[in-house]
């Protein structure tokens, strides 16, 4: 079969089941011969053998049971980094990028800022953030054992030295220690959510937060401040029916200057609130 039948067959067979069934496709393909997406337009013509079919049949069965096509891969892209991730971490998501850009807008260019990313996952936000932030020291910390290790190959792939990942529940391995920023991407699905039939391959420790999905934000709303700097920032992101529960919890816990920003998509995904000086 040629490679541009064996898109069009797989684009009908997705459809029904994917948003961009075009381009899960051609990833699929891609990835089982090893070929950039520009050799597919260039080359439709090009017979797939039995063996690569066999592959290719095998990557879209996957896709087609309603896997996210990164864990097929194995890598997601997010903010200037592709990143490994597997199923013991989340697929980074591009609203999560606002967490990233809220931080960079708060850490100086030249400082030498203490930032701490909770609950790591892929390493992309801690990653992204120590990336540009190259004289500022990065701390990331995970309770998952194999997110770390995801984490970890993904830093050593980065390249980068002001990055360190610990392993501990949310602020127990940095007890003692000071931050300017915290940015935390926390589990904040509540049990029982409809949306989870949807993420279903995704870990359920890092979506689901007890029975409103509150439970972890109301943690790092008690424990952050006694780990930030006077005026220091903490940034969580919450899903988009949040931010009035998320205020609350954080107004009750003293913190002040407290916003929220919207995603890409206007919808309320990040709060941002200042220590109170502890
Ligand atoms: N943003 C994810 C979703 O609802 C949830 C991630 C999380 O709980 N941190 O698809």
């Amino acid at each position: 079969m040629r490679l541009d039948a064996v898109i069009s067959d797989a684009v009908s067979r997705l459809s029904g089941c994917s948003d961009s069934a075009c381009l899960d496709a051609e990833i699929l393909l891609c990835q089982t011969i090893n070929v950039p997406r520009s050799y597919l337009f260039a080359h439709p013509e090009d017979v797939l053998d039995e063996l690569m079919r066999n592959q290719f049949e095998a990557r879209l069965q996957r896709r087609i049971s309603g896997e996210p096509i990164s864990y097929i891969t194995g890598t997601q892209e997010f903010w200037s980094h592709d990143f490994l991730v597997s199923p013991a971490t989340l697929v980074p998501r591009p609203e999560t990028e606002l967490l990233v850009e809220l931080a960079l807008r708060e850490i100086p260019r030249k400082s030498e800022w203490q930032i701490l990313d909770l609950g790591t996952g892929s390493g992309a936000i801690a990653i992204s953030i120590a990336a540009e932030r190259l004289r500022s020291q990065v701390t990331a910390t995970d309770i998952s054992p194999d997110a770390l290790a995801i984490a970890r190959e993904n830093g050593r792939q980065a390249e980068l030295s002001n990055l360190v990942f610990l392993a501990g529940s949310w602020t127990a391995p940095v007890t003692g220690k000071l931050f300017d920023v915290i940015v935390s991407n926390p589990p904040y699905v509540a049990e029982g959510d409809a949306a989870l039939a949807a993420l279903q391959y995704e870990p359920k420790k890092a979506l689901i937060s007890g029975m409103d999905g509150l439970d972890d934000i109301r943690i790092l709303a008690r424990d952050c401040a006694d780990i930030l700097t006077q005026d220091g920032w903490l940034m969580m992101e919450h899903g988009i029916n949040q931010a009035d529960d998320v205020a609350n919890i954080l107004k009750a816990e003293s913190w002040t200057d407290i916003m929220c920003h919207n995603d890409l998509s206007g919808r309320p995904r990040v709060t941002v609130a200042r220590g109170s000086g502890k």
